[in-house]
Order: C-alpha cells, then sequence, then structure tokens
C-alpha cells in the first residue's frame, strides 16, 4: 500500500516527504487562522429568565479569540499560560473534540473543520495528542495490547499482520519492553503510563504531536526522561510539535517558538531563546517573574517601562507550582468579561495595581486590572506590533 492509498489524496497533494524534509518553520504544518471558542455560561433559572426579560444576552465564556499561527516541519511550537486562558480549548478544538465558532485551521493544507468525513479521518491520524494525565487517559480495563490496537482498528492504516510487530517495536522506540503488551495500565509507574501514550499516539505515524502539559503531573526526575523522550522520538522521526505547558522552563527548554496565551488571546510570540531576554508585554514578564520568585524567592520583576529582564543565561528552575490564576469560570475558562464579583482574583495581582474592581476595562487590555504600566490608550484593543523580526506583541506599551 503506498504512501497516497494509505493516506488520501492530501497525502500525494501536500507532498508528504517534502514537507518532512523541509528545515524547520520552512512549510507550515499546521496552520491556525482567527480561531474562536465560546462556551456558553451556566446561570440559575432566574436570572435566566431576568435576562431573557430584559433582552440581556446569553453570557458566555469567550476561551479562545481570533487564535492564528502556524507551526513549521520539524518545528516545537510552545503554548504558555496560566490555567484557564485557553490552552487546552485550542488543543481539543484542533483535535476536533470542541467545535470552533469560527475560523480556519489546516493541516498539511487540509482543512480540519470543514473537510468531509474520510479527510477529517485522515487529519486525525497525522495529528495525534498525548494527554496530562497518564492514569486517566488510558482505560484501566484495557490491556497494552488492545489500547495500542484501538487507534490502528479505527484508523487501519496497516495491514493486520503488521500490527504486533508495530507495537513491539513502538514500546521499544518509548523505552519499554515489547514484552509489556498483555500487562494492564495498573501495573505501570506513571512516567512508563505517559510512554504508553506516546506510543499510541505514535503508532499511526503522525506528523504532528500535541503534547498538553504532557509532563505536569509527573515527579521532576520522570518530566526530564518524558521530555528527553520527546526529544528524541521528535528528532528520530521529523515531527512537529505542539508543547503546551504552563511551566516557562519547560516550554523554554523545549520550544523553538513560544505563544503566550492570557485570556484566549496571543499577547506574545517570540523565539523562544528570548524567552529570559527580551520579552515585553507585562503578563510574560509577570510569568517569568512568577517563576523566578516560586523557586528562589526572588522578588517579582517590575513590569515598569524600561526596567531591565531577568538577566541573560539565568538559570531558569523548573516551577510545579501553578501560577497564580486570572479569573476563571466555573468550567476553569476564562470570561473575557469577568461575570461578577467573585472572580478569584489572585492577591499578588491585585496588590500590584490596576483596576480595583478586577474587571478589564470594557472593550480595552484584558490585562489592564492587574497590569500596572496601563495607559489611557489601554482603554482600546491593543494592536499587535513586531517588537522584532519573529517577536510580536499585542500591547500599547511602549507604543509611540
Ligand atoms: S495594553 Fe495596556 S493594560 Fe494591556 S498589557 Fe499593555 S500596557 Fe498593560
Amino acid at each position: 500500500m503506498n504512501a497516497v492509498e494509505r493516506d488520501g489524496p492530501a497525502a500525494a497533494d501536500a507532498g508528504e516527504v517534502g514537507v518532512m524534509a523541509g528545515p524547520a518553520g520552512a512549510s507550515p504544518v499546521l496552520e491556525v487562522e482567527k480561531v474562536g471558542k465560546r462556551f456558553p455560561l451556566e446561570q440559575p433559572p432566574l436570572r435566566r429568565l431576568r435576562d431573557w426579560w430584559k433582552g440581556r444576552p446569553a453570557p458566555v465564556l469567550q476561551a479562545l479569540r481570533e487564535v492564528s499561527f502556524s507551526v513549521g516541519a520539524r518545528e516545537t511550537l510552545g503554548i504558555l499560560g496560566e490555567s484557564g486562558s485557553g490552552k487546552s480549548t485550542l488543543a481539543r478544538v484542533l483535535m476536533g473534540l470542541y467545535q470552533p465558532d469560527g475560523g480556519r485551521a489546516t493541516l498539511l493544507g487540509e482543512d480540519l473543520f470543514t473537510a468531509d468525513r474520510a479527510r477529517r479521518a485522515w487529519c486525525r491520524r497525522r495529528m495525534q495528542m498525548v494527554f496530562q494525565d497518564p492514569f486517566g487517559s488510558l482505560d484501566p480495563r484495557m490491556n497494552v495490547r488492545q489500547l495500542l490496537a484501538e487507534p490502528l482498528s479505527i484508523h487501519l492504516p496497516f495491514p493486520r499482520g503488521e500490527w504486533e510487530e508495530r507495537m513491539v517495536r513502538g514500546l521499544e522506540e518509548v523505552g519499554l519492553e515489547g514484552d509489556s503488551l498483555d500487562r494492564y495500565p495498573s501495573e505501570f509507574s506513571g512516567g512508563q503510563r505517559q510512554r504508553i501514550s506516546i506510543c499510541r499516539a505514535l503508532i499511526l505515524d503522525p506528523v504532528l504531536l500535541i503534547a498538553d502539559e504532557a509532563v505536569s503531573a509527573l515527579d521532576v526526575s520522570v518530566q526530564a526522561q518524558i521530555l528527553e523522550l520527546l526529544v528524541r522520538l521528535k528528532e528520530g522521526r521529523g515531527l512537529s510539535l505542539l508543547f503546551i505547558s504552563h511551566d516557562v522552563a519547560v516550554v523554554r527548554q523545549m520550544a523553538d517558538r513560544v505563544l503566550v496565551l492570557f485570556k484566549g488571546t496571543i499577547v506574545e510570540s517570540l523565539p523562544a531563546r528570548c524567552l529570559l531576554e527580551d520579552v515585553v508585554h507585562p503578563y510574560t514578564r509577570r510569568l517569568l517573574g512568577a517563576a523566578l520568585h516560586l523557586r528562589e524567592g526572588r522578588p517579582l520583576p517590575p513590569v515598569a517601562s524600561g526596567t531591565p529582564a531577568p538577566a541573560a543565561g539565568t538559570q531558569f528552575p523548573s516551577t510545579q507550582a501553578k501560577e497564580p490564576n486570572p479569573p476563571t469560570g466555573e468550567s476553569g475558562l476564562v470570561s473575557p468579561e469577568p461575570p461578577g464579583e467573585s472572580d478569584d482574583l489572585p492577591p499578588a495581582l491585585n496588590a500590584e495595581g490596576g483596576d480595583s474592581s478586577g474587571r478589564p476595562r470594557k472593550g480595552g487590555c484584558g490585562y489592564s486590572p492587574w497590569c500596572d504600566v496601563q495607559s489611557d490608550r489601554c482603554a482600546e484593543p491593543p494592536p499587535e506590533m513586531e517588537v522584532h523580526p519573529g517577536h510580536r506583541v499585542r500591547c500599547w506599551r511602549d507604543r509611540p
């Protein structure tokens, strides 16, 4: 069976070999344009009735707004943000687990949202995801053989006679014994389960792997092993990687480029090597400062204009402890305009200035309640600006 028969016409159109052979970032594997996602908010019946009577629109959580980016061949794109910033929603939208409200996304030129069923199935096969929880993401009633056979039986990419050999080879590739096939997830440690999850994702030969907080639930020593494994697999297989994490150090270590997500909006995108020295957006600076503070007890760096960023070459510690969260809705997703006074504003952020009501300026920058360098212009939506080639920021700060 050749690649075209196996993968459908898209493989021929996209030039499977050409994309994989290209230099990092040369040919986008994944392109995302203005993708948005909103979730309706649950309301008590009386309030719902009152809003309906007064003609008010139903409240929603805007989890993603007009998110655009691309991932090149063999590139690792880091998505950095706190809990509730929309990182996992983005991954789920791309995987087809949530329906987007708008926008477009293509994998090797194939539309993820509007393609017909056969082409969507092809896209799903070539884009696989590793979830955060190695305990919850594997069915405890299935042994490893069944877990690995499940995607093969859904997508049928290879003849059945090859399955066993592929499973054994896949397990060995992720550092597990080939004779693990008849064991159950409960017989493995957390790190080993995550290896099984990675093996399950790779068994379909994807071109893009989405790792959604893939090491967050693991011990630090196991984290390092899994990160090393991901790098080895990515380089060995020529994969592209969408690496989602709240951990600044891990993202900086893994990624070529980084997008910083705040309340569903990309506020800064920059090369990962600049993540310590050259960040501009006050939110990114606060993330960096909090990560340093958590590990070393250092004070948060001020974000006032002209304040130097942490020194180049600073050893940046991994932070397992999560950042204080911006206001989140009940579902853990952030609302563009927090619906009430009960928002869980972190004291450290409130104390640093901004609007004491904790509400963003209507129509203006969503970060304004926590920003201590805001100006009158922040009442308007901040435009995107290129700071340096490859470094863009959405902020009025230092704007002439
Ligand atoms: S646009 Fe204004 S409020 Fe928003 S982060 Fe920039 S300076 Fe702060």
